[in-house]
Parts: structure tokens; C-alpha cells; sequence
């Protein structure tokens, strides 16, 4: 079975001034296929980092980042876009959706980019947009939508490509306790109904239920919390 991502003994620095910091520690991950994993830390202590280094947005200074069993470290700039494209659906604390886009253009967009927006592309886009609540909002544009709906077509986009491996990042930061629990549940089903593999990192305690493990940051590393 091949193993969605793992992170291998993953080190990161940043410059503070003229003093190193170093964020992540050999740092090991990994997220088998049907596994909804949190990753739970105080403000600061590289939650975003890893998750960034995981979805190919940004490199480790050393270590491997297998995504789907090829170690992504040392592609280039378009290779990673590809990865991203294909093989990768993030969510954001903000959903960061287009600005002046409707809502079903949105999951349109990432699709076309694939160069697979085909009869069944559009059929999957008008299943997610049911699936995630927001049918008779398809021609909406974004801008008119609520916090909650927002983040219901980010997850929808996320999804659009099918990718393997789906990372989000306090995807429930900027929403109410019962649309948190909606989206972290939108996120679940997805794992494990189509045996996704998922990452989600958060502060909210009250949606840890909902996933397989949670993972701590503990000194620049991952602990699983018992
Ligand atoms: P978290 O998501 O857990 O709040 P982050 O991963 O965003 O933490 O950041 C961890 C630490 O690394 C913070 O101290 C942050 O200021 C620092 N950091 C993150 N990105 C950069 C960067 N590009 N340049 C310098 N420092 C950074
Ligand atoms: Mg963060």
C-alpha cells in the first residue's frame, strides 16, 4: 500500500535577526491512507510550518517528504506545482477562495488548471457543492457568502482534484462551534469514506473526536498524545 505522506527526520531553520532558529527537529510523520490526523501546539511552535512543508509550499532544510512514496525534496518549482495540483488539497485558515468568482467556479478553476475540466469533472463539482450544503449557491459569488459557507466551498475545492492527501490549517479558526464541527465532519467523511489520508491542524479541542490521532509539537518534533 503506498503510503500517502511521511515525513522523514524533517529539520527547519529560520533567521531571527542574526540568530538561527530552529523550528522543526527531526521531525517524523506518517499518515496512512483512511487516517485523519491532528496536529494540536501552542502558537508559534511550527504547526504551519510542518504543514506547509508537508503540501509542497515551501522546502525543509534537510529530510525527506514523501508524498505518495516519492520523496518531493529536490523537484523543482513546477514539479511541486504539480504535486500540488494533482496529489494535494489544502485548506485554509481563511479560505482564501478567488475574489469575483462564483461559488462553482471556484472548484471550476483547479480543475481547469488540471486541464480535466471534462462532463466528469462537472459532474463531481455539482456532487461536492451537494454534498457540502451549497447547491442552490452554485452561481453565488463568494464575496456574498458567510464565514461557515466560505469555508464549506474551500473544503469542496480541496476535494475537486481528488487528491490523495488533504492538509488544512485551523480550518475552523474563524468559525462558530456547530459549522466547526460541520467542516472538521466534512473532512472526516472524506477520509474515511474514500480512504484519504488527512492532516488537519488545530487549536479547537471540542473537534479532536472526529480524527484518528492527534500529534502534539513537542520540542520541535511530533508526540502522539495518549
Ligand atoms: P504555528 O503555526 O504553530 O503558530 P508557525 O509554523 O507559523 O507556527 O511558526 C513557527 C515559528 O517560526 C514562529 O516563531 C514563526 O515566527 C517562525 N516563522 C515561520 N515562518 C517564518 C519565516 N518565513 N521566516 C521567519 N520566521 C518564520
Ligand atoms: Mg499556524
Amino acid at each position: 500500500m503506498i503510503t500517502p505522506l511521511k515525513l522523514v527526520d524533517v529539520n527547519k531553520q529560520f533567521k531571527d535577526g542574526d540568530r538561527q532558529i530552529e523550528i522543526l527537529k527531526n521531525l517524523n510523520l506518517t499518515v496512512e491512507k483512511g487516517e485523519f490526523v491532528a496536529v494540536i501546539g501552542p502558537s508559534g511552535s511550527g504547526k504551519s510550518t510542518v504543514l506547509s512543508i508537508a503540501g509542497a509550499l515551501q522546502s525543509s532544510d534537510s529530510g525527506q517528504v514523501l508524498i505518495n512514496g516519492r520523496d518531493i525534496s529536490g523537484y523543482s518549482d513546477k514539479e511541486k506545482s504539480l504535486v500540488r495540483l494533482k496529489s494535494i488539497g489544502y485548506i485554509f485558515q481563511a479560505a482564501n477562495l478567488v475574489p469575483f468568482l462564483n461559488v462553482r467556479d471556484q472548484l471550476k478553476l483547479v480543475t481547469e488548471l488540471a486541464g480535466e475540466w471534462n462532463d466528469d469533472a462537472k459532474k463531481r463539482a455539482d456532487d461536492l457543492l451537494e454534498s457540502v450544503g451549497l447547491t442552490s449557491k452554485a452561481k453565488k459569488a463568494v464575496q456574498h457568502l458567510s464565514g461557515g459557507e466560505k469555508q464549506r466551498v474551500a473544503i469542496a475545492r480541496a476535494f475537486m482534484n481528488n487528491p490523495e492527501l488533504i492538509l488544512a490549517d485551523e480550518p475552523t479558526a474563524a468559525l462558530d462551534a456547530s459549522r466547526s464541527r460541520e467542516i472538521v465532519g466534512l473532512i472526516a467523511q472524506e477520509v474515511h469514506d474514500k480512504n484519504k489520508a488527512a492532516v488537519m491542524v488545530t487549536h479547537d479541542e471540542s473537534v479532536l473526536d472526529f480524527c484518528d490521532k492527534v500529534y502534539e509539537m513537542h520540542d520541535g518534533g511530533l508526540r502522539l498524545r495518549k
